[in-house]
């Protein structure tokens, strides 16, 4: 090992998370490398987004590119979210939310949209190595050594300050021990691409993600997120006995799907693009989501669930808050990251939570099908939706325990 590389800040993965945290790095004046295993584009799970995102998309001074690329990339401007349980449909528009802050956003074809915010990253000033694999980390009080490996080589990298954004990759949780059992009981998603071909007629609003209920299953629940150029991701989610082993897992969707009768009319000309896939295990957590000389974005701290789609929205809001203190930091400032960074995080990661458990524990889909006649609460059901989970004015956000308990009582008395 030959090479002995020095920066000011290394960030492994350039998915959402290290991508905008090392925008904000660069721009701060940071020499900032990102370290990426795969090449891009890669194929990502994760495609429907969340309004709050875009607050940060923009931080990061990349908002002028997707917003200017997105059509030609076939991503879908989005307004809100729909859900289906049995013939009951009940819409949220995002625009209508209690929180200030963006009402829109896409649905992107990860992989594109991946690329995107790289390149603009790169753009700024960052530099990515693709294919280049973090293998070892030692870190301490003064910076942190990293092993890296590539084809070729490998080599050291040593700098000031480590940012974990490798989302599933989970690299410093493996390496330092970290990883903690989550306390979500484990799941499994198995989805593909469609042309989609549903019908202009159909009652479907492409401009929304569509989570379905199963009709008997009330924990399996689909998602239906259409894109702006014909094609649709679609994927269940469901506890993993419900799915088997040893049956092809395209044939498993396609009798999902068959089994709810709005799907089933929606995609009955419906064509797959691409072999299914499985991901499962995603739930995870750790013992602290800092250490020295280190911390960890995204998904490779703690992860929830999909039914929100709030994996993106949480990544990039944790780069953004991450980068504002290591640039505090690196300027010798004495950084809490306890209460500066990981409370602050958790506290909106705990709101999703208990909207995620009341989800599947079908009090929250109650709540969601419930339709109050002018109700003030749906504004703030709404900016929830939105990904407005750290809104201390929205009192669901304030206890999230308590607005579910007492939205549940409304919807049992009526
Ligand atoms: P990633 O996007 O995973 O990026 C991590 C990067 O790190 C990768 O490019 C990887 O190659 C790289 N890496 C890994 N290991 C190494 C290494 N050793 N060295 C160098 N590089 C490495 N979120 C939403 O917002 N909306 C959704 O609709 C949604 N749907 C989902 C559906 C399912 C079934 C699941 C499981 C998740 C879903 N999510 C969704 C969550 C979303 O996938 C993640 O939250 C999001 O991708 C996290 O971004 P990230 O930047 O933290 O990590």
């Amino acid at each position: 090992m030959t090479k002995h590389d020095v920066c000011d800040v290394v960030i492994i993965g350039a998915g959402p998370a290290g991508a905008i945290a090392a925008s904000m790095l660069v721009q701060q004046g940071w020499n900032t490398i990102v370290v990426e295993r795969e090449t891009f584009p890669r194929f990502s799970i994760g495609e429907s987004l969340l309004p709050h995102c875009m607050e940060f998309v923009e931080q990061a001074g990349m908002l002028d590119a997707l917003n200017a690329n997105a059509e030609k990339l076939g991503f879908q401007f989005k307004n809100g979210a729909a859900f289906f349980r049995n013939g009951e449909r009940s819409d949220f528009d995002f625009e209508d939310k209690f929180s200030p802050g963006p009402g829109t956003t896409f649905q992107v074809k990860r992989a594109a949209f991946d690329k995107l915010l790289a390149d603009e990253a790169e753009k700024l000033g960052a530099q990515i190595r693709y294919q280049h694999t973090v293998e070892e980390v030692v870190s301490n009080d003064d910076g942190a050594t990293l092993i890296i490996s590539t084809a070729q080589e490998k080599y050291q990298l040593k700098t000031r300050f480590v940012l974990d954004a490798s989302g599933f990759g989970r690299v410093l949780p493996r390496l330092l021990d970290l990883n903690v059992a989550s306390d979500l009981p484990p799941r499994k998603a198995v989805f593909t691409h469609f042309k989609d071909n549903i019908p202009a007629d159909a009652h479907f609003d492409r401009q929304k993600i569509l989570i379905t209920v199963h009709p008997q299953i009330e924990d399996l629940w689909y998602w239906l997120i259409p894109f702006s150029d014909g094609t649709s991701s679609l994927g269940v989610v469901a506890r993993p006995e419900l799915f088997n082993d040893d049956q092809a897992l395209e044939e498993q969707l396609l009798a999902y799907i068959a089994q709810d009768t709005n799907l089933k009319e929606l995609l009955k000309n419906a064509e797959i693009l691409q072999p299914a896939k499985m991901i499962g295990g995603y739930a995870a957590n750790v013992k602290s989501l800092f250490g020295p000389s280190y911390a960890l974005l995204g998904n490779a701290g703690e992860f929830l669930d999909p039914v929100f789609s709030s994996g993106v929205t949480i990544a990039m809001r944790s780069a953004v808050s991450a980068a504002g203190l290591v640039t505090r930091q690196l300027n010798g400032e004495q950084v809490d990251w306890q209460a500066d960074y990981a409370d602050g995080l958790k506290k909106g990661i705990d709101v999703f939570k208990t909207f995620v458990t009341s989800w599947y524990d079908t009090s929250f889909q109650n709540v969601i099908f419930f339709q109050a006649e002018g109700s003030e609460i749906k504004p703030m059901i709404t900016s929830i939706l939105a990904g407005y989970a750290w809104d201390d004015n929205n009192p669901f956000v304030k206890n999230a325990h308590r607005g579910i308990r007492m939205l549940t009582k409304l919807c049992e008395a009526d």
